[in-house]
């Protein structure tokens, strides 16, 4: 038992929730970017496939490590680098369809049952093919993933979001596509790269095109960069949701006997119930946060946000949702009952539309908790017999 155990006996609220039990449970992502999640032992082949001879690994198992390693480093160059590589693999259609297919894969063996994937089609360019080509790449690896996993027995729905980088200038462009394949697989919209000197508002266009064309979009915001980012993001672009918001704290006073108090910003962010996607294992190793355990997600939870769990980059990370969600019980000592919360408040905050989110929320989400609720509550029984 670790020191944050609780000693409840009820399968709602015992923590640390097992691990095979959260895996178990029914999952929703909002936040994970397709070239951050690539199965390490994919990175090698299709480096062979394409002649790409950079990688600074030639085994899976030392590859996967490298790739954790270079992101935990705290350097930023080491950081960029990993996603050199997953990028520099993935310039064919083929590369494209099959990373896409894996995440598909992936995320259903990890219990996920609905999930927002995004990446860059601008980076995907390299070798000659379009935007367009890439899209469709993308979207009919999702198709065949999407077609695996239901062969196999579970059911996973994946929405795309097409991310502009916010120091190109192409954003417009990138939103236009977004809008042609909304209903063909794409279900929103992105920016992403380096925040600090590249404000959302620089690609206030894109936005206002989106919103006259009733799109949705989450802007990475308030990860690297404080305050003025979120406002930006919220008040001048529209987003639907902060991509991270984790600064969001800054806004935020703790005194003493530990009453917060939320400024304008934060108080804004609250009461419209704008989703936060936070990225707990990317939040540290990119210095948002110290550690899980200090990760504002406690505080945030507390003071009722509608927080949501996510991966960010799987490969980078290291991680899964089942694991981000093992951290959080560890840490916070949550139980089914908070990352059923964190699963719902994700579900809510989908691009999809409301029938198509209550129709997984009550057929999937609520009866899977109350299966690994039965099951948990099982194992306390033949514990305490
Ligand atoms: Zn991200």
């Amino acid at each position: 038992m670790s020191p944050t155990s609780s000693v409840s006996h009820d399968p709602a609220t015992l923590s640390p929730v097992p691990l095979d039990l959260i895996i178990q449970a029914p999952k929703a992502l909002l936040h994970d970017h397709l070239d951050g999640g690539l199965r390490p032992q994919t990175v090698l082949e299709l480096a062979e496939e394409v002649g790409y001879a950079d990688l600074p690994a030639q085994d899976a198992e030392s590859l996967g490590r490298w790739f954790s390693e270079a992101a935990y480093s705290g350097s930023l160059e080491r950081y960029l680098e990993t996603f050199k590589h997953t990028v520099g693999v993935t310039q064919t259609v083929s590369a494209l369809s099959r990373v896409a297919r894996e995440c598909a894969e992936d995320l259903a063996a990890d219990g996920v049952v609905y999930a927002e994937i995004r990446y860059a089609p601008e980076l995907h360019i390299e070798k000659g093919l379009n935007e367009r080509q890439i899209i469709e790449a993308v979207l009919d690896g999702f198709a065949q993933g999407v077609a695996a996993v239901e062969a196999g027995g579970r059911t996973l729905r994946v929405g795309v979001l097409l991310t502009a980088m916010r120091t190109a200038a192409n954003a417009r462009q990138i939103a236009e596509l977004a809008v042609e394949y909304r209903n063909k697989g794409v279900v929103g919209f992105d920016i992403a790269g380096a925040e600090a000197g590249f404000p959302p508002t620089r690609h206030l266009d894109a936005f206002e095109y989106l919103r006259r064309e009733n799109a949705h979009f989450t802007i990475h915001a308030g990860e690297a960069f404080g305050l003025p980012s979120i406002w930006e993001a919220i008040q001048w672009c529209g987003a639907d949701r902060l991509g991270h918001g984790v600064r969001i704290m800054d806004d935020i006073t703790v005194d003493a006997s530990g009453n917060a108090t939320l400024g304008g910003l934060a108080a804004y962010v609250r009461d419209r119930r704008i989703p936060l996607e936070l990225c707990p294992s990317s939040n540290v190793q990119t210095g948002a946060s110290d550690s899980i355990a200090t990760h504002p997600i406690g505080l945030l939870r507390k003071l009722g946000f509608r927080v949501t769990v996510n991966t960010d980059n799987r490969l980078m990370s290291g991680t899964s949702m089942s694991h981000e969600m093992e951290l959080l019980s560890e840490a916070f000592g949550w139980g089914l009952k908070d990352l059923e919360w964190f699963t719902i408040n994700a579900m809510k905050s989908a691009f999809i539309s409301f029938d198509e989110r209550l129709e997984i929320i009550n057929h999937q989400i609520k009866p899977g908790y109350a299966e690994v609720r039965a099951e948990l509550s099982q194992r306390i029984n033949k514990e305490n017999a």
